[in-house]
């Protein structure tokens, strides 16, 4: 029998903590706030190099754009919902967006999101599993 192996994050921004609930980390710049996702050695608003402060982002925020995927890698089931969303006080993530209908009709710029957290379909050659983030309709 195989030996249980890890649950992983599928990006390094995403963290799980020991005792709570899986959530993305930004870099909150300590000189004028402006909050980024991930790691961070520059801030692109204000020049300050460094004074970046670790984050929690919200689980919440709106459709920044988005875009229907009608072709993708062979295995990938189309069309998906590729999007960008502003979380609610900073920080702007990339994923795709389900539970929604992938139309132009159902999907619109504005929405409200919320971002959950799943075990990716496949695991890797050494059987560990991977945690990764989607977004879908808040309401
Ligand atoms: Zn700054």
């Amino acid at each position: 029998m195989a030996e249980a192996q890890a649950l992983l994050p599928v990006v390094d921004y995403l963290k799980i903590p020991d005792d709570g609930d899986p959530y993305l980390e930004g870099a909150k710049c300590g000189n004028c706030g402006a909050i980024y996702l991930g790691s961070r050695r520059a801030c692109s608003k204000c020049g300050t190099v460094g004074g970046f402060s670790s984050e929690k982002l919200s689980n919440k925020g709106e459709l920044y754009v988005f875009s229907i995927v009608h072709r993708s890698f062979p295995g990938i089931e189309v069309p998906y919902v590729s999007a960008v969303v502003d979380l609610e006080g900073g920080g702007t993530v990339k994923g795709n967006l389900i539970n929604v209908e992938p139309t132009p009709e159902t999907v619109k710029p504005g929405m409200p999101i919320e971002v959950i957290y799943k075990t990716a379909p496949r695991k890797d050659a050494e059987g560990n599993e991977y945690l990764t983030y989607y977004f879908q309709p808040r309401g």
